[in-house]
Parts: C-alpha cells; structure tokens; sequence
C-alpha cells in the first residue's frame, strides 16, 4: 500500500492527526483508483473529528494553500499542485422517505463507510501512525475489485432509495470500469428507477455524460434501458427502440443502431458533444416513420425534424443551450449531407455548399457519417468508406482552391452601398447573396475581382448606377 501513499500530503495529515488526537483515514474514489492502478487527482480524507479544522491545519502546513470552506456540508477542500483534497469528519446519514436529504450526526469510521454508495467505494486506508497503510474493508470491496462487481455495501433496496441518484452512479462506475453491477443491486434499480424524479437534473445530467465519455458508452445506454431509467430520463431516445414489421418489410431498430454509432464514434474521438451529436442523429425517426407500399420504410427529413427537436431536449436535460446545442443541432441537421455526397458522383458545387454549411465542423461531421455505417455487410461497408474517402479527398481540393470553409464575402456590404451611392436596404443583401451563391455553384471563384464584376453586373440589372470611380 506505501506506494500510493507516499505523496507529502499524507505525511504531514498524520502529523497533524498524532497531535489532535483526532484518527483521520483517506477513503473512497481515491483508494479504490489506485488499486485499479487509474490515476486519480481527487483525494477523500474522512476524520474522527472535524474536517474544516483539519484542512486548515494541513493547507497552513503544506505552505499556505488555499482552503475552500463548505460550511454546509461541514467540508472543505485544500487544492495542491498536484492534487485536490476533500476533508469531511466523520457521519452517520439517516433518511426520510421524501427527500434526498439525510438527517447527518457525527459517526465513527464504520457509520461512515455504511454510507457509501458502493463496496469497492467504501474502502479505507489508515493515516494514522499505529496502524499506517492499513487497508480497513469492512464489505469485502478488495474482492469485488479483483471480480469486478458493483455492489452495494447495505439492502441495495435501501441505498438506491435513500439516494437514487446512486442508480446513475452504478451504471456510470459499471460503464467506466468495465464492472457488473450485481444481480441483486440491478433488480432493485429496476424496483427503484421512478425515484431519480427527486434527483436534480444537473446531476442526473452530469452521471449521463460521464457514461457517455466512457471508452463504450453503449454498456450504460443499454443499462439505463434495461433499468427503465432511460425512459424517465430520456424518452425520446428509448422510443427508437424496437422493430416494426409491414407487409414481411422491417426497419432496422434504431435504438441499436444509434448505440452502435455511439460506440464506433468513441473509438475516433472522446469529444462530449460530437457523441452527443451521434446519440441524436437519428432522433426523429420515431415521428418521421411511414410505410409506403413500394418503398418499405422510410423516415424522410428525419435530419430535419432531428435538428428541431434538438433545443428542447436540450433545455429540459439543462444541457447548454450556447455553443454545444448550436453545435449538435448542425450536425443532426448535416448528417445526411455526406452520405447523399458519396452516393453520387461527386460535383464541386456540392462540396463547396457541404463545406461552406459545416464551415470548422466539417471533420467532426465527417466522422460522425463513418460512425453511421452499421451495416452487417462486409463489401457495403468497404464501399461506404471508400467513398467517404473520395468526398474527404475533394473536401481538401475544394477548399485549397476557393476557401468557403470560413466564408467571408469578398465584396462587403459596405463596398456595395458606397459604389451605387445606396443606404443599407434590400438590394445590398440580393447582391450579396449572389455573389455567394456564383462562387459555391463554381460560376465565380471566391476573389474580390470577380465578385466586384458579378456586384457591378448586378446592381446594373437591378437598375442601380455606379457613383464612385
Ligand atoms: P469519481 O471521482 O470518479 O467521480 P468517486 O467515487 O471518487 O468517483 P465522488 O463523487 O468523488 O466519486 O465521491 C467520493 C466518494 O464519496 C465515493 O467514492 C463514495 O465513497 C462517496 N459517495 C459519493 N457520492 C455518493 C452517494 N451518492 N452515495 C454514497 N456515497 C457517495
Ligand atoms: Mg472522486
């Protein structure tokens, strides 16, 4: 164990603790990490006393770091270079059947590790000079650990009850470390799922995007189905699911299918909001759905609806509606684009306009359309991709050549008002929007000459005359 406690920080909290008299234990996320052998920058120290006090005294010995006071929760934190350590002093939680508030009273060490969340979270590691290094696992978490189970150290009826936000906390930890969550302790999520109503969404949100930045965010989705917490949480993702069939026709199941771009994604890139963007590519199929006698199945401007649906769900799961919603839109808006790209022989125009609509977020779009591919079918995918390359391919020419990547107008607004002598109005929109739409159909190349040319064409017919030389 000394390895792991061999940070300066420990040394100087049993120093500290020799003298109050007060035993204090590093505890949780922390020493379950380091056995796991993940690097951890979060440290939990637990106290048999008070742990304002003892994070004062350890900020004043570790050279006057700064100490933050939660006076509320009766913690507070000292930020190392290298680390950030949480003090609490010992508790013993009680709960009511309406809050998620517990009634909280100084406990002992054992008290305190009966509220953890979870076994392999309940372990604790003496910083105390008798007994230093001593692990102290009341729950058997090392084995749980080593058979990488997720179980709860109490009726786990009781831990998901007390606090439902551990529900989202089992299928997270169960995502990022490749653990089982125990038969029992799934059963009673399932028994327990309606409770996460009394969670707050951030934090519900929070666990959410955790499970879905883990290396396969698809062994969280599939658990929150399972538990019927996505339904309650999601529902417009749980409605993809399931298979329709018509006339001997089916669908493929979209909910499968969406986890599986998620997962493809997740191997390309660990941006959030790009795997949102794949989690909500395919969102409005369920309400663009039609049978149609000659074509089966389709699910026309589902990319549209998609794209519309995107900052409603947005603003009730309290994601950010700024950039990152903008960004989700576009991309739930583009994902097609690509794909109809690939299909066809591919013309400049076409790639000027998909270049000049995704602007910077044209690679991670592009990305996206690879993680699309699902089908089972070796060959189809081959050829998917090897058209993607082509599109990629004209995608670097076309912008080398005529830079609508980042579109600015060659000729500006105010250009166009001072040569006919006009206030801003209409007709300086008409002829600025010419002059886009002449250079990405290829009429004009994106240069201030032949933009100015196409202006003064322009304004002519428009029955303006020039009044500069
Ligand atoms: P990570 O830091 O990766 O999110 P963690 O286990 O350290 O994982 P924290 O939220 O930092 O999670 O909490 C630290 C410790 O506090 C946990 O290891 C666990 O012992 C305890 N804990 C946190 N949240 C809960 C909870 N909702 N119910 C019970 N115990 C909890
Ligand atoms: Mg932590």
């Amino acid at each position: 164990m000394e390895h792991f406690l061999n940070i300066p920080v420990f040394k100087v909290i049993t120093d500290i603790v020799e003298e109050t008299g007060q035993p204090a234990f590093v505890i949780g996320g922390f020493v379950r990490d380091c056995l796991l052998n993940r690097p951890t920058k979060d440290i939990d120290v637990v106290v048999l006393g008070n742990g304002i006090e003892l994070a004062k005294a350890v900020g004043k010995k570790m050279g006057n770091r700064p100490v933050n006071v939660f006076k509320n929760f009766g913690t507070a934190m000292v930020s190392l270079p290298d680390y950030e350590v949480e003090f609490v002093g010992a508790r013993k939680e009680s709960y009511r059947s309406n809050s998620r508030k517990p009634i909280v009273e100084n406990g002992t060490l054992e008290d305190d590790q009966n509220r953890r969340d979870f076994t392999i979270n309940a372990l604790a590691i003496s910083l105390n000079k008798e007994s230093w290094g001593k692990l102290i696992d009341p729950f058997e978490g090392q084995n749980d650990l080593a058979k990488k189970i997720l179980r709860t150290p109490l009726d786990p009826d009781i831990t998901y009850s007390d606090d439902p936000l551990r529900m989202m906390r089992a299928i997270r930890f169960a995502t990022q470390l490749s653990f089982k969550i125990e038969k029992k302790s799934l059963a009673a999520i399932n028994r327990n799922a309606e409770r996460i109503k009394i969670i707050s969404q951030e934090r519900v949100i929070d666990e959410f995007n955790k499970i879905l930045l883990a290396p396969i965010p698809s062994v969280g989705l599939e658990l929150l189905e399972n538990t019927g917490l996505l339904k309650i949480i999601f529902p417009e993702l749980q409605t993809l699911k399931g298979v329709e069939i018509k006339k001997g026709k089916a669908h493929k199941d979209n909910f499968l299918h969406t986890l599986q771009v998620v997962d493809n994604l997740a191997e390309k890139s660990s941006k959030l909001w790009l795997r949102w963007a794949a989690l909500m590519h395919d969102i409005a199929k369920p309400p663009t759905k039609r049978f149609d006698d000659s074509t089966g199945w389709t699910f026309h401007g589902h990319e549209f609806l998609g794209s519309k649906m995107v900052p409603g769900i947005f603003r009730r799961l309290k994601l950010p509606m700024n950039q990152p919603m903008k960004y989700v839109q576009k991309l739930v808006l583009l994902h097609l684009r690509p794909i109809v790209l690939s299909q066809e022989d591919v013309t400049d125009s076409a790639v000027r306009r998909l270049l000049f609509d995704a602007g910077d977020d044209i690679d991670d779009l592009m990305m996206l359309c690879e993680a699309d591919i699902t089908s089972k079918n070796e060959e189809k995918v081959k050829r998917f991709l090897n058209n993607f390359q082509l599109v990629r391919q004209k995608l670097v020419e076309i912008e080398e050549k005529d830079a609508v990547r980042n579109f600015q107008p060659p000729v500006s607004g105010e250009l166009i008002m001072e040569t006919f002598g006009i206030g801003p109005g209409s007709e300086v929109g008409i002829i600025k929007n010419c002059i886009k739409e002449a250079i990405l159909d290829g009429i004009i190349h994106n240069n201030f000459d032949e933009a100015y040319k196409l202006m003064l064409a322009k304004g002519k017919e428009l029955g303006l005359k020039k009044t500069t030389e």
